[in-house]
């Protein structure tokens, strides 16, 4: 048989062994969705994904984070209360082969449920209606979790053994940093290529934004109402500072050309989250402190970007005459979420984009994301291949009536089960 012919066989083999797995696919997502595991509460969902994993016969390793290793780190994930009842969970499937290894990471934790009256069906549900699952984290990303198991399952049910290590990560704390996916690397586990099953649409993302946290803490001086000219308004100068902000944000996105961000309107968004200002309604305000989130690209650097806002924002001060003899001062708060990519002609990227091809017939969509996520600390702290690739939409996840289109979550598993044939080699 040629090598065509040989791909033909496996991809229809695998296509009718996902088919007859859909009802265990549907159940395995309702269980996990059905247990809540919000960032800080993910036992009970790793208890049952741990399960799942030895029913498909991989061996099972779970662990408890260290914070001291992470304490390093401190600045980029959230050590809080540490991590006990907090495990990581992974399934191993060791091979005898010469072939590529392969971790298949995703995020068991989840944010929370939010007003349940929003929500057509209770978060927790699981429901299914016209062909896609509701509930908290059926799409970000225990979906996403369920495609990767179940991928390497369909595969084996198809009679292909990967000839190279697969390393199935449900790992914690994603939505407050990463320290889940970080231990993971910390301890030693590395692969020559990293996917991630976040809801990407089924489009392939090989680099995503990052963000810092900043507080801004503006100046007035206080005087009564009354006599408001007397004193200097700091909402006034927050107002000011702001506006100067938005023109340095549009100013970035000019000068961003890649074409993987052609599509986002806004590639580097700056978000002022919180104000707090003033003391008193009939006071001139002699203080505003402001929060807010500033999205960065793959190729800026932390230490830089800090420079430039803070450097933006004392331009701005020397042009105000209070503001100039009363600077504005610029705090960075922890949280901070670096950006990262890899290069689009990378192995994994090309792997990928051929399967997907295959299995449709067009080109995948290839993008970037302005959102943080795990794959910064495969990138940068484990040095490996990363990108991200699954099923549903990133605009449902975080809101009420999260949900996932079932179809697409099986093209995920099918098209995740050649991946892994493709990209391990089969034996
Ligand atoms: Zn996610």
């Amino acid at each position: 048989m040629s090598q065509t012919e040989h791909r033909r066989v496996r991809a229809r083999a695998i296509t009718e062994s996902v088919t007859n797995l859909r009802p265990q696919i549907v159940a395995a997502l309702q269980e996990l969705v059905r247990i809540p595991s919000q960032t800080g509460d993910e036992l009970g969902a790793q208890l049952s994904i741990a399960t799942m994993m030895r029913d498909h016969g991989l061996d099972v390793e779970m662990w408890e984070p260290d914070h001291r290793l992470l304490e390093p780190h401190a600045e980029s994930v959230t050590i809080g209360n540490g991590f006990a009842d907090r495990p990581n969970v992974l399934g191993l499937l060791h091979s005898d082969g010469a072939g590529r290894s392969l971790i298949l990471n995703g995020h068991i934790d989840t944010v929370e449920p939010g007003d349940e009256r929003a929500w057509e069906h209770p978060p927790l549900s699981g429901a299914v209606k016209e062909g896609r699952l509701y509930g908290r984290g059926s799409c970000d990303m225990k979906g996403g979790l369920v495609a990767n198991l179940f991928a390497l399952h369909a595969l084996r049910q198809a009679g292909f053994i990967p000839a190279g290590d697969v390393i199935m990560q449900s790992t914690i704390s994603e939505e407050d940093g990463g320290a889940g996916a970080l231990a993971a690397i910390l301890r030693g586990y590395v692969a020559d290529g990293v996917v991630i099953s976040e809801p990407t649409g089924l489009a392939l993302v090989p680099a995503h934004g990052g963000a810092l946290m900043f507080r801004l803490h503006v100046p007035g001086l206080s005087a009564h109402a009354g006599a408001r000219d007397e004193g200097e308004s700091a909402i006034e100068k927050f107002a000011y500072l702001h506006h100067g902000l938005l023109q340095f944000e549009a100013r970035r996105n000019r000068e961003i050309t890649d074409p993987l961000y052609a599509e986002l309107p806004n590639k580097v968004p700056i978000n002022v989250g919180t104000i707090h200002g003033g003391a008193w309604a009939s006071s001139v305000p002699e203080f505003v402190v402001a929060e807010g989130r500033a999205g960065l690209i793959p190729g800026e650097n932390l230490a830089t970007f800090k420079q430039e806002f803070a450097g933006e924002i004392s331009r701005l001060a020397v042009a105000d005459p209070w503001l100039r003899n009363n600077l504005p001062r610029v705090e960075w708060l922890n949280g901070q979420f670096a950006p990262a990519a890899i290069p689009i002609d990378s192995p994994l990227v090309s792997t990928l984009s051929e399967v997907w091809t295959r299995a449709y017939g067009t080109q995948p969509k290839i993008i970037a994301e302005p959102y943080g996520a795990d794959m910064r600390h495969f990138v940068m702290t484990g040095g490996m291949p990363c990108l991200m690739f699954g099923a549903g939409d990133v605009r449902l996840a975080h809101a009420p009536n999260e949900s996932i289109p079932l179809e697409e979550l099986f093209t995920a598993v099918r098209i995740t089960a050649e991946f892994i044939a493709e990209w391990c080699g089969v034996m």
